[in-house]
């Protein structure tokens, strides 16, 4: 007889934004389940999954949403980030496109998030791609020092920072809160 899994402390809404193929699904279904997929198909509107983690002590329930990069799904993505109160916005180091979007979005995600506010980590994705990498790291250190924003570089491929970006936004969440 299993025993019955422990009433969270806290649950925090955590959602995923960026372009499409930066590696949203990836990195969540990285974090969550320990699976990685290198054949990708798009992620169509939302999908969640939730994980239980121990901080200070506590027990908190993650439960993050990944959206769609689609610009189409825009007001889907808005209605989900409601109640978010951590995001990860997510870029792919080897295409700077992906970087300037990031950078525009995250001002939407402000606006999106309700009056709590909400802790943004930047992450820049596929770190195992450094050797084609087209955004230098002193750059979006600047950005997410200007904007007070965490940065991690993680590879969702190689299990590069994955879960420490996760736990670290996850902390932060809860001191704010707390
Ligand atoms: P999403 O559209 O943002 O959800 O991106 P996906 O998670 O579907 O990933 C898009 C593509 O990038 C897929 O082919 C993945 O295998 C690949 N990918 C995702 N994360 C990484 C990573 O850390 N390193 C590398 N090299 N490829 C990745
Ligand atoms: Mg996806």
């Amino acid at each position: 007889e299993s025993p019955a899994p422990p009433e969270p402390d806290h649950t925090f809404k955590i959602v995923i934004v960026g372009d499409s193929g930066v590696g949203k699904s990836n990195l969540l279904s990285r974090f969550a389940f320990n699976r990685y997929d290198s054949g990708s198909k798009p992620t169509i509107g939302i999908e969640f999954a939730t994980k239980t983690m121990k901080i200070e002590g506590k027990t908190i329930k993650a439960q993050i949403w990944d959206t769609a990069g689609d610009d189409r799904y825009r007001p889907i993505i808005s209605a989900c980030c409601r109640g978010a109160v951590g995001a990860f916005l997510v870029y792919d180091i080897t295409r700077h496109g992906t970087f300037e979007h990031a950078q525009n979005r995250l001002k939407e995600l402000q606006e999106d998030a309700d009056d709590q506010g909400i802790m943004v980590m930047l992450v820049g994705n596929k770190c195992d791609l450094s050797h084609i990498r087209t955004v230098p790291i002193r750059e979006a250190r600047d950005f997410a020092k200007k904007s007070s924003l965490h940065f991690f570089e993680t590879s969702a491929a190689d299990v590069k920072n994955v879960d420490d970006a996760f736990e670290r936004l996850m902390t932060e969440v809860y001191y704010s809160v707390t």
